[in-house]
């Protein structure tokens, strides 16, 4: 996966109320998930690409050939929306037809690749529905197999779960995924939520204000965040001051000012994840003695959350808010959890400064 399918180079947007600048490229094959807030500048990435919306400057290669200034059709890209934006008056089958016309595919040709992407989609039987007759899941696999009769070099797809419940969401990514795998075309997914992009991802782009705040692969994203926004836009943190350390750091008193002086600045943060700490959540159990460095005793519980197969914590530790995970309800008011030392990033304005 090392040849360069797509480059954005320098590139340069400015609206009223967002400035994009951009520099990233994509690789053969890749699915690279854009991440972000509401307004980052998310879609008006796939535009660009896409070639419904010019850079004031910079630019788009796909394949090797600059198309920063071609229209949208000579691009080779595909794009779903989240409204898929089907044909309503073809049913699927000439939906996909419509695509394969596109190509001048031969018409002995047409049939069979109807329904080898509609298998590839999970659509078979299928062809003659009427759009209306469609589940909203069956709209999106019909509007991803119209998009690759293109055979596009890339598809983009623009948040395309968002119209579906919970389970359908959960399980088309991962379909989104095996489509993706089996037919090998470089794919750029927008979504705003972080566990879809974590879960299918090669690499995950976080954009923050239009500008690229990270990229890297889920793990790098999620275990190595480069700032306190990526680390908190991906999942729940725990965000201390430098104080805290002073408070409890546990090792013995003579080691104490070394061990707080090597490890941490002052005015950093430190930052760790709630599954990452030892909690004692089973009443009668002593709290493991020979670790974690930093304990917060008899935090004061806040709020217990009950997520299914966890409860999610969170505790009043002096003017510290933390937040753990325990497998039980916990039995009292209070609880005491603990991070080791090795888990603990830190931070100084706003940028990872040590993992
Ligand atoms: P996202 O997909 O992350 O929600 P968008 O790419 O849709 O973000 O747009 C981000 C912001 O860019 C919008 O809130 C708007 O301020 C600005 N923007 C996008 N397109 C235009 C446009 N055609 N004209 C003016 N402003 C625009
Ligand atoms: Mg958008």
């Amino acid at each position: 996966m090392s040849d360069t399918i797509l480059q954005c180079r320098n590139i340069k947007k400015t609206y009223p109320r967002l400035s994009l600048d951009l520099d990233f490229s994509v690789s053969q094959g890749e699915l690279v998930s854009i991440i972000g807030p509401s307004d980052s500048g998310k879609s008006t990435v796939l535009k660009l690409i896409a070639g419904f919306v010019n850079p004031d400057s910079g630019i788009v290669a796909i394949d090797g050939q600059v198309v920063t200034h071609l229209p949208t059709e000579k691009r080779n890209t595909a794009v779903v929306f989240h409204d898929y934006a089907l044909f309503p008056h073809m049913n699927v089958e000439q939906n996909v037809a419509y695509s394969l016309k596109q190509r001048k595919i031969a018409k002995d040709d047409m049939i069979p690749e109807i329904r080898r992407l509609l298998e590839l989609v999970n659509l078979s039987g299928f062809e003659k529905r009427g759009i209306e007759d469609l589940a909203a899941d069956e709209k999106l696999r019909l509007a991803l197999a119209r998009a690759l009769a293109s055979d596009p070099c890339i598809l983009l797809l623009d948040e395309p779960l968002m119209l579906l419940d919970s389970k359908k969401r959960f399980e088309l990514r991962n379909e989104i995924r095996q489509i993706h795998l089996k037919s090998g075309v470089t794919t750029v997914y927008v979504t705003n939520d972080k566990e879809e992009a974590l879960s299918i991802s090669d690499r995950i782009i976080v954009m923050k204000n239009g500008k690229i705040d990270q990229i890297g692969t889920p793990e790098d994203i999620y275990r190595r965040p480069g700032t306190e926004f990526t680390a908190t836009f991906t999942g729940e943190c725990n965000i201390l001051p430098y104080d805290v350390i002073l408070k409890t750091l546990r090792v013995p008193e003579t080691e104490r000012s070394k061990v707080i002086y090597q490890c941490f600045g002052p005015d950093h943060k430190l930052l760790f994840r709630p599954e990452d700490m030892v909690v004692n959540d089973m009443p009668g159990l002593p709290f493991p003695e020979f670790f974690p460095h930093l304990r917060f005793e008899n935090a004061k519980i806040i709020r217990c959350e009950y997520l299914g197969k966890e409860y999610l914590v969170t505790a009043q530790y002096d003017e510290f808010i933390i937040k753990v995970y325990t497998v039980y309800r916990p039995a009292s008011d209070c609880i005491t959890a603990g991070i080791r030392m090795n888990k603990i990033l830190e931070f100084n304005d706003g940028r990872l400064i040590r993992h």
